[in-house]
């Protein structure tokens, strides 16, 4: 494992509480390697994150160094729990923030899963364009 990656992973982070059972969480799905929890600030009515069990900070540090299985794992409960969630017909939207510009609060890897009512846009307002 690159020290330089692992050593940006800031154990003390909210999810990697969650994963570690020191603070509570909705579970939705669990796998070996995969939970999905429900979002505590829902921002539509189904709001669900998808955590990898391993310590990544981001996409980018998951597509780098998690292995096949955990690729194939994460990718395939997502797909689990948006259809169990019977939201393939009606659509949802999968999305995940990386870095302070995306506006990403946790430094776990997560996916959103944003589904149950009409989504909109997918930027809200443009800041560069308010005055
Ligand atoms: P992001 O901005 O992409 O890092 O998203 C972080 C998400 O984590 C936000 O939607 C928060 O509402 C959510 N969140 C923060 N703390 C918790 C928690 N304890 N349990 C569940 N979700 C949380």
């Amino acid at each position: 494992m690159p020290s330089m990656t692992r050593s940006m992973y800031d154990s003390t982070n909210v999810f990697a509480r969650i994963l570690r059972g020191e603070i509570p969480a909705t579970k939705i799905h669990e796998t070996q390697r995969t939970l999905v929890i429900q979002d505590i600030f829902p921002q539509a009515p189904v709001h669900l994150l998808v955590l990898p069990k391993g310590a990544y900070t981001c996409f980018d540090d998951f597509m780098a160094r998690a292995s096949q299985e955990e690729l194939i794992d994460l990718f395939s409960v997502v797909r689990e729990v948006t259809r169990s969630k019977q939201l393939e017909n009606t659509g949802y939207r999968i999305i995940s923030n990386k870095g302070p510009e995306a506006g990403q609060e946790v430094p776990h890897f997560h996916i959103h899963i944003l589904a149950g009512k009409k989504l909109g846009p997918l930027l809200g307002k443009d800041p560069s364009k308010e005055g």
